[in-house]
């Protein structure tokens, strides 16, 4: 294997600028690479969550003309922490020195475009000052995928980038950097771009899509989700590009953090254990019984849930469930924030099945550990799901994942069949269906695990072996660039 040169282009890097998902990606897959032997670097916009005093110096400036109007960046050099990673920052005030990094998710910031539209451009400008030249650029989501579009077109011939192959990674099909048509002068992009229809979409314009055709390959963060895109049900209007593109389209699972993520050692937990012996788990069951203000009942049957309270995450669908839920004895513990009228529903659910349902409105991430670790099991009802992260955590837990059969939860929960329990290989329940019925008969079959201690600790115990290493994704990634490299 050879020893790539890798720059990530990104939006969000954990710790230091995070909104989700990504942040964790962009912190941990560079350093997997980088224990590979790859030369990994990263680049994103200097927001103001990151502290001057981290931003390293200046080594270039870069002057975009956009919106009729030149805009004028820096590039800085700097390392990210902890891993050390070099990270290019492109600076530019009056883009990122705002409180937010997109807006508010009612609200974005109006000129979204205009500011990741500069820095896309600004990278493409700033990374030839570096003198370190990639053999591949991946770029992550829709603020990206003006680079891989660029690198085809207005920079084919220029003689840094010559070489050079783009990947683009789609994180989540939902945001595509849509906008209307009257704000296409703030991407900078040759006009005859959008008129050509490459651009164009229903009347607006569409920057991943843009990316979708020019990129040298695509991914997603699981294989299940490739997949789902092409179709008309999960591809949010972009399938038939997608399938078009299906040879150079691979899904690549997301890993997990196991130095954070492991109850054999887990700071935040009143007690420790791990798969030879899960007897640690009861008193952390009892401590989150306390927490969510729940009797400290060691016989019922307990589902976490852990989420971002959203449409996506299929809640609402939960909240259906949860009478029937509770007729049939459970006791449920949520953690999320998001969306308010479903942080209603749920408070409202407290009085209503006393004793049985606990909510905790806010993020909370000691909790969040209290959730995986005291919990029987853990629902995740998406109705869809890229990757996810919280089913891997739940299956390192102990806690058997309830999972809607989708994404990445299709890829890494295996159904408890009669078969599979047999043959040990059966690590959770999954369903089909986007209802609140199909949660309910999966319910049915968690209080039959309940009632069954044997087969209940087996399908724990095979849980708990599952490595979802980032090891294992950074070595998929690297079969990857060697295939858009030869
Ligand atoms: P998504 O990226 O769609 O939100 P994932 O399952 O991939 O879903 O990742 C969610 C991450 O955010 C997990 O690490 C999960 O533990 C964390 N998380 C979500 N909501 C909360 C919360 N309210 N408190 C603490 N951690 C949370």
């Amino acid at each position: 294997m050879r020893n790539f040169r890798i720059l990530m282009v990104g939006t969000e890097l954990a710790p230091l600028v995070s909104s989700g998902g990504l942040a964790d990606v962009l912190a941990a897959l560079p350093a997997a690479l980088r224990e590979l032997g790859a030369d990994v670097r990263i680049v994103m916009p200097a927001f103001r969550q990151i502290p001057h005093h981290q931003r390293g110096p200046v080594i270039g400036s870069v002057s975009v003309f956009l919106n009729g109007r030149e805009q004028v960046g820096a590039i800085r050099e700097a390392l990210s922490p902890p891993s050390g990673v070099p990270l290019y920052l492109i600076e530019h005030e009056g883009y990122y020195g705002r409180e937010a990094l997109y807006g508010s998710s009612a609200h974005e910031y109006h000129d979204n475009p205009e500011r990741f539209a500069f820095f896309c451009h600004a990278v493409l400008q700033g990374i030839p000052m570096t003198g370190w030249k990639p053999d591949v650029v991946q770029c992550h989501d829709w603020h990206t995928a003006i680079i891989p579009l660029l690198l085809k077109t207005s920079l084919a011939e220029h003689p840094f980038w010559q070489g050079t192959r783009s990947l683009f990674t789609i994180h989540n099909i939902a945001f595509q950097g849509r906008y209307s048509a009257d704000r296409y002068g703030m991407t900078g992009l040759d006009r005859a771009l959008f008129d050509n229809g490459t651009l164009e979409y229903e009347g607006d314009f569409n920057l991943m899509k843009g990316a979708i055709q020019y990129a040298d390959a695509l991914n997603t963060v699981s294989p299940r989700y490739a997949r789902e895109i092409q179709t008309i049900e999960y591809g949010c209007g972009l399938h038939g590009l997608l399938a078009e593109r299906s040879a150079s389209l691979y899904g690549i699972l997301n890993g997990v953090d196991y130095r954070v993520w492991n109850p054999a050692a887990d700071p935040e937990l009143p007690a420790r254990y791990d798969h030879t012996d899960v007897a640690g788990k009861a008193l952390c069951k009892q401590a989150l019984q306390q927490a969510m203000r729940l009797p400290a009942r060691p016989d019922v049957p307990l589902m976490g849930i852990v989420s971002r309270l959203y449409w996506q995450k299929g809640i609402d669908l939960m909240l259906d469930a949860l009478p029937a839920l509770a007729e049939m004895g459970f006791q449920i513990a949520v953690l999320g924030a998001g969306d308010h009228a479903l942080e209603r529903r749920l408070e409202d659910c407290i009085p209503r099945f006393p004793g049985q349902v606990g909510v905790y409105l806010g993020y909370n991430a000691a909790l969040s550990h209290l959730v995986f670790a005291g919990s029987d099991f853990f629902l995740m009802p998406s109705r869809y799901e890229p990757c996810g992260l919280t089913q891997m955590y739940a299956l390192a837990y102990g806690s058997i994942p309830i999972v809607r059969r989708t994404g990445g939860l299709a890829d890494t929960v295996v159904h408890a069949t009669d078969r599979r329990i047999r043959n040990g290989t059966a690590t959770g329940i999954s369903f089909v269906p986007k209802t609140s019925g199909a949660i309910i008969r999966a319910a049915a079959q968690a209080r039959d695990l309940f009632s069954s201690p044997e087969t209940r600790a087996a399908i724990m115990n095979t849980g708990m072996r599952q490595r979802f290493s980032w090891e294992r994704s950074a070595r998929e990634y690297l079969k990857l660039y060697e295939r858009i490299t030869s």
